[in-house]
């Protein structure tokens, strides 16, 4: 008998799991660690603030996951073993044979003195019933959407939110403006700057204000102070400063750099048996910028650690690798999405951005729908 470990029962770590359980004997152990007690992807707090969809509709109870075969530990990841592909959950030490670290990009709210007052985290979903409270209340004035840092998770969702906001308010007569700014040099950066330069014109025809290069350094009552500027605001709704999770850090797989490195192709660490995955990684792009935090990256990564780890255990030198290629949607409004797609390993990263169109909006309800299906059976 042999045991998996998948840490963070999210994006990454369910996939990982479920294509665990598919390759591995049924005498061979996945056991996936999360401290929460659901799932649900991040692009429902897109649809939860600005009321496209509700948030609950989305989740699942990652108790399920029990039923396939994963033993599933609701329990806190305390610390990381590594070298001896261990690890202690709250007070109990679990071995294994082969360790996948899926525990996803941790938000920083002290690193930006008034975050914690004056803004709505909205990448925390406990923060989603707030925010779409305070969106509900709010009957005008100057919204503002803030990225506080960068990596931060799925790239387009600000830009989203801001569009899909822009819709509703105009339906609703809210007068006033939306204004986004972000501390990276344009939009999408990954679109290189024809694209990013024409993605931040359809903002502007929306009606939407962008700032790039706009490093927040504290927040006041009403005030985000940056490096050359003050951006008033009436409502602000904030991507947190993301770094990886400190019991990752704590645990060497970093080697003193912000996020685990991993060989791109393999996920390996630099660890024997001890992969990583998802948001919780940095990996270099030829262009010098980094491979997109991504659920579909994560999932795409997983397939491949679960295929090698079956692939090892079976005796076999394992073959499967992750070839960088991935689609990300961008909601753009009225029942529409675009498309960020590409060969994001090829040099230079080939990546588009395609146009808008209801089908693409019904792909990314199918993008959730499907997987929820696959993995939970409803
Ligand atoms: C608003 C928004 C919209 C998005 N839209 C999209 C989209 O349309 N398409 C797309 O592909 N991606 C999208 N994403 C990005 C996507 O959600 C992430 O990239 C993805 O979740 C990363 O997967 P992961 O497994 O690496 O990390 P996560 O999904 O974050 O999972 C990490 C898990 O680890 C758990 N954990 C952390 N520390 C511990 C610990 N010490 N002990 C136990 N458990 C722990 C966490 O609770 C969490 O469940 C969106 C994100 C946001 C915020």
């Amino acid at each position: 008998m042999k045991r998996v470990l998948v840490l963070g029962g999210g994006f990454g770590g369910v996939a990982t799991a479920v294509a665990l359980r598919k390759r591995l004997p049924a005498s061979d152990e996945v056991v996936l660690v999360e401290r929460r007690t659901s799932f649900i992807m991040g692009l429902r707090k897109n649809w939860a603030l600005t009321g496209v969809a509700p948030f609950e509709d989305g989740q699942r109870g990652l108790w399920v996951l029990n039923e396939l075969g994963i033993r599933v530990i609701n329990g806190k990841v305390n610390e990381i073993f590594p070298a001896d592909v261990a690890v202690e959950v709250d007070t109990e030490r679990i071995q294994a044979d082969a360790m996948v670290v899926a525990l996803g990009a941790g938000r920083n709210r002290k690193a930006i003195p008034g975050f914690e007052e004056h803004a709505i985290d909205y990448y925390d979903p406990r923060e989603a019933q707030r925010g779409a409270a305070a969106i509900e209340a709010f009957r005008g004035g100057r919204l503002v959407i803030g990225v506080f840092g960068a990596p931060y998770p799925c790239p387009p969702a600000p830009y989203e939110l801001a569009l899909l906001l822009a819709e509703r308010f105009a339906r609703d007569k809210i007068p006033g403006g939306i204004f986004v700014f972000t501390p990276q040099p344009g939009s999408l950066p990954i679109l290189g700057t024809d694209a990013c330069s024409a993605f931040d014109g359809r903002l502007a025809s929306a009606g939407i204000s962008f700032r790039p290069r706009t490093q927040a350094v504290s927040i006041e009552p009403g005030v985000v102070v940056a490096a050359d500027t003050r951006i008033p605001f009436d409502l602000l709704i904030g991507v947190a400063p993301h770094r990886v999770p400190g019991v990752v850090a704590q645990s060497g797989l970093t080697h003193g750099a912000p996020w685990v490195h991993v060989n791109k192709l393999t996920l390996e660490t630099a660890f024997p048996n001890v992969y990583a995955i998802g948001d919780v990684t940095g990996i270099g792009l030829a262009n010098g910028m980094a491979l997109p935090k991504s659920g579909a990256f994560a999932h795409a990564e997983g397939e491949v650690v679960a295929a090698r780890i079956a692939e090892t255990f079976a005796g076999l030198a394992p073959s499967a690798v992750y070839d960088g290629t991935g689609t990300c949607f961008l909601e753009t409004g009225h029942g529409k999405a675009a498309m960020v797609s590409g060969s994001f390993y090829a040099d230079p990263p080939q990546v588009t951005l395609s146009e808008d169109s209801v089908a693409n909006f019904a792909a990314k309800q199918a993008f959730e729908a499907d997987r929820l299906k696959s993995w939970f059976g409803w």
